[in-house]
């Protein structure tokens, strides 16, 4: 074992599963000396990561000490800002909800003013759970368009007036005092998701259908970001049945233009019914409109057409459709699942799971938290957290 890999924060990694160990076992899972393992699991000591912990019998009888991951050392501060909505809350190091709240709040008010009411509401949230501002080691913020992620800046998002290139970390960073990491909503939501299906699955594909479609995908337990980050937006690969409809891209036969939330709200209103979004139109699915129903079933095969494709070249072992059409329940996945398992390989389709979302509209939170969690807890960053406080 090298001795970065064998470093504090490779006996963190161990550490993070929940169960408490001795040095014995941590010297036995990672062959390194006791002199090392009890330097190690001083420094993090020291860093409070580690705890000891009570209850554990050594061979001779005697209590032996043994540590623990300490979830709570510091909190994480979370948000899923929408296009309407925002859902924000406090985790452990665990993505354990601590605190949280939601509320409407449009994305159109600009950066200044979004951002200066999340700053309001974590103060706020983070007083009410007996936290200061000192416990938090970072801010995972999701965001309704597409974001450089390596400078957390929106990159020309549509439905975001003034964020274009607004540099999110720069000013909300020096205002909570911790770094700050943006990603699109999509991704977090991918994150939360192969968070609550892990460690079985290592290669997910999340579909939201909301409005428009986009997914999130995870290989080798890692996001997929692509070149630029635009990974993932499946909501413009034409498909047969958009034959020459127009898409608010510009091009012409996108998914998005026949099976995202608008244009099915679109749809029944043509037939005279009232649905202004795609929360409507699961409304009236839900209330047994048959006109809904099939569109919503037919929107899951034209998903189910793009995805099919997508599974012969990716490979994945679950897909999860999200989003708020997804609560429409079976009818969509319904769809998605005679198209894939009819049009893809036998081979890729084998042990495919396709199923609903896990954990409903908190996917995008959850997420948010496991992205800070993953950069501050990486066993590069804590080797480097410990180098520090040695100096
Ligand atoms: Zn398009």
């Amino acid at each position: 074992m090298t001795t970065e890999a064998a470093g504090a924060g490779a006996l963190l990694a161990i550490l993070r599963d929940g169960q408490a160990r001795t040095r014995a076992e941590l010297m036995q899972l990672t062959g390194l000396a006791r002199s090392t393992v009890s330097q190690r699991l001083d420094a993090l000591l020291d860093q409070q990561w580690v705890v000891p912990a009570d209850g554990a019998i050594s061979s001779g009888g005697r209590p032996a000490v043994a540590f623990a991951f300490n979830a709570g050392a510091r909190i994480v501060l979370a948000a899923d800002l929408g296009a309407t909505h925002a859902r924000i809350a406090l985790t452990d190091m665990t993505t354990r909800v601590l605190a949280e709240r939601s509320q409407d709040v449009p994305i159109t008010d600009g950066p200044e003013h979004v951002l200066g009411w999340l700053v309001e509401e974590f103060t706020s949230l983070l007083a009410e759970s007996g936290h200061t501002l000192a416990d938090v080691c970072g801010a995972g913020i999701g965001l309704p368009g597409p974001v450089e992620h390596t400078t957390g800046r929106p990159v020309n998002p549509p439905i975001m007036p003034g964020w274009d290139g607004f540099d999110v970390p720069g000013w909300l960073g020096p205002r909570i005092g911790a770094p700050v990491l943006v990603d699109n909503d999509v991704n977090i939501m991918a994150l939360g998701e192969h968070w609550a299906a892990s460690p079985e699955v290592a290669h997910l594909l999340f579909v939201k259908v909301g409005t428009g479609i986009g997914s999130g995908i995870i290989t080798e337990h890692r996001l997929h970001r692509g070149a630029q980050g635009a990974a993932g937006d499946i909501g413009h690969i034409r498909v047969a049945a958009a034959a020459d409809r127009l898409c608010r891209c510009g091009n012409l036969g996108c998914l998005e233009a026949v099976a995202g939330g608008a244009a099915l709200a679109a749809r029944l209103r043509a037939e005279g019914a009232e649905a202004a979004d795609g929360r409507d139109v699961v409304k009236l699915v839900r209330a047994g409109n048959p006109t809904a129903v099939q569109l919503i079933r037919q929107a899951g095969r034209d998903i189910g057409d793009v995805l099919a494709a997508l599974v012969n070249f990716f490979n994945p072992g679950v897909i999860i459709i999200g989003g708020d059409l997804a609560d429409a329940g079976e009818h969509l996945l319904a769809g998605v699942r005679e198209v894939i398992y009819r049009r893809s390989l036998p081979l890729a389709t084998q042990h495919l799971a396709i199923r609903g979302r896990e954990l409903g509209d908190r996917a995008g939170v959850i997420g948010a938290s496991v992205m800070v969690i993953e950069h501050v807890l990486s066993p590069t960053a804590v080797d480097r957290a410990v180098a520090v406080a040695e100096r």
